[in-house]
């Protein structure tokens, strides 16, 4: 199956002219078509616009960089001038936003000619750990349509690890490209804060959210975020360090390597098949060479909570704009201007993210602030400390993705603390800003993906990624496909 492979195999077939652009974007029309109803992965479509662009592509015949004509599938919140952009919210889908102009990501991928073919699900402005809580239903599993995809990018996860698409954009403010990638057993990672540019992509929390690709193999990662990464004048929180070539990175030698196995990320209840596939990886480790050294990260117990104050409060901040004056959907016939914004908000939004609007209200508010939100403040640089304190003794730092592989459907919807808890190892790096991907570990007797997390220092993608990528090649997890 042609949308089966990896970039690197498809740009040397369109390089040796043996596929051409066109054939590749019809092949992930077709598989769209033909499996996307049982995991409701791709919510627009973006097809003829697709098949024009390949064309272009296909007539011009240059394939010197490895994504032109490459299709791919970008979450539901980056924009697309001319497509329908709506963050999975019924506050834009029922006005479809048609967004004037590119996001810097989409831009940066159009100008070395990748192919966009649509839009993938998430939760509700990226609110979630499940792709539940968006307007248009759950992402089912691929390895298992009755559990979740993971989430907030649970989209992009089960369209790559489908072959939906080559690869797939997410975002990550408190685990969204790791944990679903880690349930649907693909590989994401999570840049540097900083590293890749937030234009043109919704916000959640801004001192957070961090945009990234999601792929089939490391080499694919690092091929995308080549062609993503860099300061943007568009984007102040961008910074310009050089961005080295990741690809070069990509040796297979982890001799010497320095990697970290943190105590506090193997907790009680965590299941057995998790933590077993993640130590044979830190075995695996060793025998390519590296040194696992035990270390303590001490404040990770208190990442989440920190987490559940931060990004709530900048929430409650970044959803003041859908008030269907400036964005999103409006209501006719007010009584007065406190019925309309009464109702233009609670008729718009889901209850995921009237409850974070409430929380991070209450935490900012003047008798709060400084029992909640300033003191959570102080934790983040507690936690950022602790990493800067253990990259001075390790390389990279490896631990599990999530406690339990994906978890059944609607498991968690009447508790929202069992749904934060998802995210207990994906927190602080968040809050810390450094990188982090996730690469497919093991499965479960259930025949359900693993995910393992790699860690490394601020703007040292390409540690992580030799990391990942020789052991990767040692192992060939991600080889596995699921039936559909
Ligand atoms: N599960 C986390 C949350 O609900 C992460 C969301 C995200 O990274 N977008 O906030």
């Amino acid at each position: 199956m042609l949308s089966s492979l990896t970039i690197t195999e498809a740009h040397e077939r369109l390089k040796k002219h043996t596929v051409s652009a066109e054939e590749l974007t019809k092949a992930c029309i077709e598989r769209i078509e033909k499996v996307d109803h049982r995991l409701n992965a791709v919510i627009h479509r973006n097809f003829e616009r697709a098949l024009e662009q390949a064309k272009e592509v296909d007539r011009k015949g240059e394939f010197d960089h490895p994504l032109t004509g490459i299709p791919y599938l970008a979450k539901d919140v980056y924009c697309e001038a001319g497509v329908p952009t709506t963050a999975c919210s019924n506050v834009l889908r029922e006005k479809t936003y048609i967004p004037p102009f590119d996001s810097t990501t989409t831009r940066r991928l159009k100008a070395v000619g990748a192919i966009s073919l649509g839009k993938t699900n998430t939760d509700e402005f990226t609110m979630g750990a499940s792709t539940e809580t968006s307007c248009y239903g759950p992402t089912r599993n691929p390895w298992d349509s009755s559990r979740v995809a993971g989430g907030s990018s649970g989209g992009s996860a089960a369209g790559v690890a489908a072959d939906l698409c080559f690869f797939a954009l997410g975002t990550d403010t408190g685990g969204s490209i790791r944990q679903p990638v880690g349930f649907c057993s693909c590989v994401g990672l999570r840049p540097t804060y900083g590293r890749t540019s937030r234009f043109g992509v919704m916000s959640m929390a801004s001192s957070l959210d961090t945009i990234g690709p999601l792929a089939k193999t490391i080499e694919d990662i690092a091929i995308v975020l080549q062609a993503i990464a860099g300061k943007d004048d568009r984007d102040a929180t961008t910074v310009d360090v050089p961005v080295p070539y990741y690809r070069k990175a990509l040796t297979g030698d982890i001799d010497g390597l320095r990697v970290g196995l943190p105590k506090e990320y193997f907790i009680e209840g965590m299941a057995p098949d998790v933590e077993r596939s993640v130590r044979d990886a830190a075995k695996q480790f060793e025998e390519l060479g590296a040194t696992i050294v035990d270390i303590s990260l001490p404040h990770t117990k208190y990442a989440t909570a920190t987490y559940y104050i931060i990004c709530p409060s900048e929430v409650s901040s970044n959803m003041a704009r859908y008030d269907g004056i400036r964005y999103g959907r409006t209501i006719g016939k007010p009584q007065n201007l406190l019925d309309y914004y009464e109702r233009v908000r609670s008729e718009g939004f889901g209850v995921e993210v009237k409850r974070r609007i409430m929380i991070g209200t209450y935490a900012l508010s003047a008798g709060y602030f400084d029992a909640y939100y300033r003191q959570a403040q102080k934790v983040r640089t507690l936690i950022r400390r602790d990493f800067e304190a253990a990259f001075e003794e390790v390389d990279v730092i490896l631990s599990p993705v999530s406690p339990t592989p994906a978890f059944v459907v609607g498991a968690h919807t009447d508790d929202p603390i069992a749904m934060y808890l998802e995210d207990i190892f994906l927190s602080s790096q968040v809050l810390a800003g450094i990188p982090a991907l996730s690469v497919p570990c093991g499965f479960s007797k259930e025949n359900l993906p693993i995910g393992l997390q790699i860690m490394g220092k601020q703007w040292d993608e390409a540690t992580i990624l030799r990391a990942a990528h020789a052991y990767e090649q040692a192992t060939q997890w991600h080889r596995k496909k699921p039936m559909l």
